[in-house]
């Protein structure tokens, strides 16, 4: 693959940075070949989900362990994504390896039930993370100023089926206006994208000096915000995917400055110096750096600090504008009650004409956020009742709550398997008349109504795959759908 030269100031900003000798040994591994990883859902994702991609990525197999990174793996190759049902089951996300280092570093916190902001969040990736993380009874909020990609994360939340995540999309300070509420924050900053410089020519493309001056300015700004947002005692986490200091060190030096005595440093998160990330110090926070040529994966740069237990501020959130969550009737909650395995721990609610279900220990916060921000998803989408039976959405085939008795099971071999996904008809023996659950080795892949000889296909159309066995791997699969830009956030497939 022959990518465009590296922009001048920019290798001449890194030998400054790392001397002479390291800067080249930078640039020479950012004109090298990325390497390929997963993280495998800890409920979906199972060993054959990896014996399969090892499989298709290389005859022999081959997957090693991302060594900071519970179920994470490098693929030796890339396997055509799109045409692997167990990506679209959401049995793993393929996910940068330096980006799954968000959850190292927060397994000594004691997440579960915790409230999680995730400020920049699409596509989805860490935000994937953290929902497994907080558990069942916790909640992420994942907010994304982009409309557009705000849809992507939410496909991407969907298919991850967690149930405990509320995608928003707003500006930063809304959510900022949600002051002191919020256990941890994750602020992954959009950036000048220097540690894309190896996937991706537009990021080499885009950057120039003055774009790094103007993510620095951004990026204090979403800082400011997320400090608000954080509860005395909480942890702020800050992250980008560049290498120059301009955006980490002295965002965060300037940032700690202003904060004074109410940021402080966190405890130590162990480091293997194997896997050689670069550990260091910005003002209170602890940082940690992944450079292409020491550490297996792209650039990335995350950055941890408390807000102190003695900061002060309490928890403040706006006035909620209207009531756009209502209760359903007993009998509509007996029936959406039959269709989850964990429905005594849940609570529904009801938005427009479609239903939902979060845990009871969050009910009153999805009210909340309701109430004051365009929420996009929340919860476990369950769907809409006609006559009395629910009509399941999407999201709840792909819900690990989702009681796998509730609705008939229709198994297909992995070719019909790709034919539903295409929307394409499939054989009617392999359906029960009805509704239908249907699956492809045991992972559900979204619904399908048999009425007599026919099928009805009922996968989403927006996420629907187009490409056939003999096209070419797909650039980008995270996403089926294309995942819009925004000027200079370096992102591809976080
Ligand atoms: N956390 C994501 C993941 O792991 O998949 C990647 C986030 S990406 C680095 C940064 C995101 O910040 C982009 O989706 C971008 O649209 C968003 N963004 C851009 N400008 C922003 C702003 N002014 N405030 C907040 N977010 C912004």
């Amino acid at each position: 693959m022959s990518m465009r030269p590296l922009p001048e100031a920019f290798v001449a900003r890194i030998a400054a940075q790392l001397g002479a000798e390291e800067g080249r040994a930078l640039c020479a591994a950012l004109d090298g070949v990325p390497p390929v990883s997963v993280r495998l859902h800890p409920v979906k994702g199972a060993a054959g989900t990896l014996a399969a991609l090892a499989a298709a990525a290389e005859p022999e197999g081959g997957a090693q362990r991302v060594p900071w990174s519970a179920g994470g793996y490098y693929l030796s190759v890339r396997p055509q994504f799109t045409l692997d049902p167990d990506f679209h089951a959401g049995a793993y996300y393929v996910q940068e390896a330096g980006s799954q280092f968000v959850g190292h570093l927060l397994a000594g916190e004691e997440l579960a039930g915790r409230r999680l902001l995730d400020l920049c969040a699409a596509p989805g990736g860490k935000t994937t993370i953290y929902a497994s993380l907080v558990g069942g009874d916790g909640l992420v909020v994942a907010n994304e100023i982009d409309r557009r990609r705000a849809q992507v994360l939410a496909d991407n939340v969907r298919k991850w089926g967690t149930g405990n995540v509320a995608v928003t999309t707003c500006e930063p300070q809304r959510l900022g206006d949600f002051e002191a509420w919020f256990d941890v924050v994750a602020a992954d900053a959009p950036c000048s994208g220097e540690g894309m410089f190896r996937k991706d020519d537009e990021a080499r493309d885009a950057w120039s000096e003055g774009g790094v001056r103007m993510c620095a300015a951004r990026q204090a700004g979403i800082l400011a915000e997320a400090w608000r947002a954080l509860r005395p005692g909480g942890l702020l986490l800050y992250s980008t995917c560049t290498f120059n200091r301009t955006e980490d060190e002295e965002v965060l030096e300037a940032f700690a400055e202003a904060a004074g005595a109410d940021a402080v440093e966190t405890a130590e998160v162990p480091v293997d110096p194997a896997w050689g990330i670069v550990c260091g110090r910005a003002g209170v926070f602890r940082t940690y750096r992944f450079f292409p040529h020491r550490a297996r994966g792209e650039g990335f740069f995350a950055a941890v600090a408390r807000k102190s237990p003695d900061a002060g501020g309490r928890p403040r959130r706006p006035r909620s504008r209207r009531e756009v969550l209502t209760a359903p009737t007993r009998d509509e909650v007996r029936e959406l009650s039959r269709w989850l395995h964990d429905a005594e721990r849940m609570r529904f609610f009801r938005a427009g004409d479609r239903f939902y279900a979060c845990a009871a220990a969050q009910e009153e916060a999805l009210h909340a956020l309701a109430g004051a921000l365009p929420v996009i998803c929340s919860g476990v989408e369950m769907g809409q009742i006609f006559k009395g039976t629910l009509k399941p959405a999407h999201a709840l085939a792909l819900s690990t709550s989702l009681d796998r008795g509730a609705v008939a099971t229709a198994e297909l071999a992995h070719d019909e398997a790709l034919d539903y996904l295409r929307r394409r008809d499939v054989a009617a023996h392999r359906f029960a008349e009805g509704m239908n659950l249907v699956c492809c080795g045991g992972r559900p892949l979204g619904w399908a109504k048999r009425i007599g000889s026919r099928v009805n296909n009922l996968y989403p159309e927006s996420l629907r795959i187009w490409m056939n066995v003999s096209d070419k791997p797909s650039a980008e699969p995270s996403a089926v759908r294309s995942m819009p830009k925004r000027e200079n956030d370096g992102q591809k497939a976080n």
